[in-house]
């Protein structure tokens, strides 16, 4: 830290009450995909909220609405022509399952016990919360940055909407090229791969793509007492059974081979031989990684996910068409349409029509030794002293993709304490978050804008 910055805990005590801020925002029920049986109006509710709960983030910034659902507000920075900051989030949430068993009502936003729970606690109301609280102390203190900050809060992530990609887009046609966008992904946790041990801040620097396929195929029908020799259903079974686990080559990114060797640090005796072995080697961590499957082999390759299947209409008839849903997730690298190639090759059989649901390309990977990934790295410093930055590659789709299409430092990183069981309960039962992590998640953006040059 340069010698004339005071640290940032010092210099301003944070608001009270940020827990029951947080508990507000979960009360509103801002399920994009129920927009349809509830309404704009939990979303409208919630864009009033926050000017009640921020107001002198809504007096001294420019708020824009973006279309119906993106918020962006503007923060003049002291350095009009300096390119801005992005700080993104979203506020939207997924459904909650009537049939699962949650401990408090998912949308009461119960505080108890240190901690907050709820349907959006960590996805991603938590981490949107913690950006507010640091501008609000800020502008409190009289702070202005360097910079431009730009926030930009969407209203349908979770339905793959548009608010964030026009928000990309206005910015773009302003000829505005941000310097660093941040936006959900990482957290920081512990323990983050099977060999790696200690507290970690997960910095996802690219994001896998995505493309959804459906396979189909025609039988004849008739009676399923003289079947032909494979039916419409044997045939889609046949041609998943094809996709296997070696469909794609494995290959090790570079953030990946980053991130061992980080590890690697911090490892002792045998650990950090073999960390330090597969940072030396990414071809031989690709086929290890591959090997290993689950988290690890969705680093280094394409996945390949069958979701859905139907066909047929009884129990001895012959299906005159069935068909199957696969979803499959891009190494970075790689592109939509090779995906698409790769799987017709492979499944090798022209009576399976494969026709293109969704797709979306993997987002480019942003560099670890610039600037940018050391301001990171000096919040996460200020904020949660025991975690090593540390790089990795997200397998979920985020909105800051809309931004690395044409700004080169994207990083996905909410600055909040996630242990496993708490990674299970985003899209889950039981979504909580630590006051604790909010109060150094806010820290972690205070000490983010305050280190901007
Ligand atoms: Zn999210």
């Amino acid at each position: 830290m340069p010698a004339d910055l005071t640290p940032p805990t010092e210099t301003l005590t944070p608001r009270p009450g940020v827990a029951e801020r947080l508990s507000r925002m979960i009360q509103l029920p801002t399920v994009s995909a129920e927009l349809d049986s509830r309404g704009a109006q939990p979303f409208e509710d919630f864009v009033t909220l926050l000017a009640e709960l921020y107001p002198v983030v809504h007096e001294r910034l420019e708020l824009e609405r973006v279309t119906e659902f993106g918020l962006l507000f503007r923060w003049a920075g002291a350095a009009a022509s300096a390119q801005p900051v992005v700080l993104m989030a979203h506020y939207d949430v997924v459904p909650v399952d009537e049939s699962d068993a949650w401990t408090h009502p998912p949308f009461e936003g119960r505080v108890e016990d240190g901690w907050v729970y709820g349907r959006g606690a960590l996805d991603d109301k938590g981490p949107l919360l913690v950006v507010l609280e640091a501008v609000e102390n800020l502008l409190l203190a009289g702070f202005t940055p360097a910079r431009d900050v730009y926030l930009s809060f969407g209203g349908n992530e979770e339905t793959y909407g548009a608010a964030a990609q026009e928000v990309a887009t206005t910015l773009r046609e302003r000829g505005i090229v941000p310097w660093l966008v941040l936006d959900e992904g990482g957290a920081v946790v512990d323990a983050p791969l099977p060999f790696a041990l200690g507290s970690a801040a997960m910095v996802g620097v690219g994001e896998k793509g995505v493309v959804t396929l459906q396979l189909s195929a025609r039988g004849d029908g008739g009676h399923a007492s003289a079947p032909p020799r494979i039916t419409a259903v044997g045939r889609i079974a046949r041609a998943i059974d094809r996709l296997d686990a070696g469909t794609f080559a494995a290959r090790t990114p570079a953030a990946i081979t980053r991130m061992l060797s980080l590890f690697a640090n911090k490892a002792r005796g045998r650990d950090q031989t073999v960390l330090r072995t597969l940072a030396t080697f990414p071809a031989l961590t690709a086929r290890i990684f591959a090997a290993m499957g689950g988290e690890p082999a969705a680093l280094v390759r394409t996945t390949v996910a069958a979701t859905m299947q139907q066909g047929g209409t009884a129990a001895n008839v012959l299906p005159s068409q069935a068909s199957a849903t696969i979803n499959l997730r891009i190494a970075l690298g790689e592109t939509a349409a090779g995906t698409v190639r790769r799987v017709r090759r492979r499944i090798h059989d022209p009576l399976v029509e494969i026709s293109v649901v969704e797709s979306s390309d993997p987002s480019p990977e942003s560099p670890t030794d610039n600037a940018q990934f050391g301001l990171i790295s000096a919040a996460v410093k200020a904020s949660y002293p025991d975690a090593a930055t540390v790089p990795f590659v997200c397998m979920a789709a985020t909105d800051s993709r809309h931004f690395h299409r044409f700004a080169p430092a994207v990083y996905r990183f909410a600055p909040l304490e996630m242990s496993n069981a708490q990674r299970a309960s985003i899209h889950g039962v039981d979504e909580r978050v630590e006051i604790a992590s909010l109060e150094k998640g806010e820290l972690f953006h205070r000490a983010l804008i305050q280190r901007l040059q």
